[in-house]
């Protein structure tokens, strides 16, 4: 819990300004003497605060959901709503403090895999979808494995030989993209009803976001060289990922 509470406590920061801002508008612009003004500083202050309550709404369904390990159905839209709109918010009021991007996208992660560790059903092999990054394949190496993930012959030097091994083994789908387009491509043309990300915190973040509500559970990558460069991966997390969809099943704390 110690890492999602950077994030947990920076949304309640993040409503807390909203409502702040609701009473900004009220105070501001509700004097007799403003005229028009008034009406629509009126339905201003309406939007804002039905975006407020849904979005109180969503952080009641993520805390019960993370804390009672179970996903509720009529949370869920609320808790898309909430996750997409508060996250600039969280990042802003994270630089004020200035904690850092990272610290928070790595809290971000850690609260929606617990999330959709919380969801139940199994989701069959074919409608699984591996989202690689290419730099996970040495930076040396001449084959083309992001056109054809064939062209990988496994000599062992990276991690794509291994997670092709397991792909093959769990049938599922396998992208190594070099950029967000071409993983967004991947996910409109495989359809997949779940995706396993393997990518630095920023990445895995903004993946998420584009996915939502798609669940995606994201392995975070290591990075003993720097970013984006010969990076790696935990194999063991992702198999478990790919066993928590499949077949169900627990596998708290893993993937980070
Ligand atoms: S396992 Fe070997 S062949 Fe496959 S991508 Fe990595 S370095 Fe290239």
């Amino acid at each position: 819990m110690t890492k999602k509470r950077l994030y947990l406590g920076l949304s309640a920061a993040s409503m807390l300004l909203l409502a702040g801002v609701i009473v900004y508008i009220w105070l501001t612009f509700s004097r007799q003497d403003l005229g028009v003004l008034r009406y629509i500083s009126f339905l201003a202050v309406c939007v804002v605060l039905l975006a407020l309550i849904v979005v109180v709404l969503g952080y009641a369904g993520i805390m019960f959901s993370l804390l009672a390990d179970k996903d509720i159905k009529i949370f869920k839209k609320p808790i898309t709503f909430t996750l997409s709109l508060l996250y600039p918010v969280v990042l802003w009021i994270g630089k004020l403090f200035r904690i850092t991007q990272d610290k928070i996208q790595r809290s971000f992660v850690e609260v929606n895999n617990q999330l959709v560790q919380a969801r139940q059903g199994q989701i069959p092999a074919d409608r699984l979808l591996i989202l690689l990054p290419h730099c996970l394949q040495v930076a040396d190496c001449a084959r083309r494995v992001t056109i054809d993930t064939n062209n990988c012959v496994r000599c062992g030097r990276c991690d794509i030989g291994r997670i092709l091994d397991l792909c093959n083994r769990y049938g599922t789908h396998l992208c190594i993209a070099t950029g967000g387009t071409i993983a967004r491509d991947a996910v409109k043309k495989l359809r997949p009803k779940a995706i396993v990300a393997v990518a630095c915190e920023r990445d895995l973040t903004s993946g998420i976001l584009d996915c939502i509500p798609l669940p995606v559970l994201g392995v975070t990558n290591e990075r003993p060289h720097g970013p984006c460069f010969n990076t790696q991966v935990n194999i063991e997390a992702v198999e478990k990922a790919i066993l928590f969809f499949t077949q169900g099943g627990k596998v708290n704390g893993i993937f980070t």
